[in-house]
């Protein structure tokens, strides 16, 4: 059976970078922050539910109004849960799906909320990323041309690194790049071994 490596850490600290490191090994990758947000343009009833929740403003020409929402999300802590409740089990089943059409070893499961959506019980791997808070902070900030307090307060709605941590098979820190290969393929030989001896 095909076991699912969850790989997970806060925004920026480089679990989209880490997971190409993975695919270049030959690791089929599932990134669930993308799956959300194709399905969030896609699926008709998900497109019901967010309206229902935040109202017709919430799309434009029938895609998903991003500063609408992103300005809903600041103002009302509990609507980004609210939204996550919403998308997260259409996203776990088209995991489920994907998963099943693979034939390898071991799949990486991409989610930055795999501790918040309470989904860590049903990988049996996980992976933390990690990087210092300012050096995350300043990459967001370059990478998606947000504003400083906008990344402070996806930060603030996900659990802390040593949370994290203390959940984790194996931690990665990711600040320098050939550091984090070299983690990667002994991560990759590890989950392998562990594999064959199970
Ligand atoms: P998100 O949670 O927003 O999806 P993420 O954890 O997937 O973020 P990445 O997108 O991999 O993070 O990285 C964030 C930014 O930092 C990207 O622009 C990436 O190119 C850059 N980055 C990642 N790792 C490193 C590194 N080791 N050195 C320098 N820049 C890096």
């Amino acid at each position: 059976m095909t076991k699912i490596v969850g790989l997970t850490g806060g925004i920026g600290s480089g679990k989209t970078t880490v997971a190409h490191m993975f695919k270049a090994l030959g690791v089929p990758v599932f990134n669930s922050d993308d799956e959300a947000k194709v399905l969030m343009n896609s699926s008709v009833i998900i497109k019901q539910e967010i309206i229902e929740l935040l109202g017709e403003n919430s799309y434009k020409d029938d895609t998903l109004n991003k500063p609408y929402i992103a300005s809903q999300i600041f103002n009302t802590k509990a609507v980004l849960k609210q939204i996550n409740a919403i998308v997260h089990p259409k996203v776990a089943a088209a995991f489920d799906t994907w998963v099943s059409k693979q034939n390898a070893p071991y799949v990486i499961k991409e989610v930055a909320i795999l501790f918040e959506t309470r989904t860590d019980s049903l990988v049996d791997f996980i992976i933390t990323v990690i990087a210092p808070l300012e050096t995350r902070i300043q990459r967001v900030m370059e990478r998606d041309q947000k504003s400083r307090e906008a990344v402070e307060l996806i930060i603030d709605n996900q659990l802390s690194d040593s949370e994290k941590i203390k959940k984790s098979h194996y931690v990665i820190e990711n600040n320098n790049r050939l550091i984090t290969e070299k983690k990667v393929l002994e991560i990759h030989t590890k989950i392998l071994d562990a594999m064959h001896k199970s």
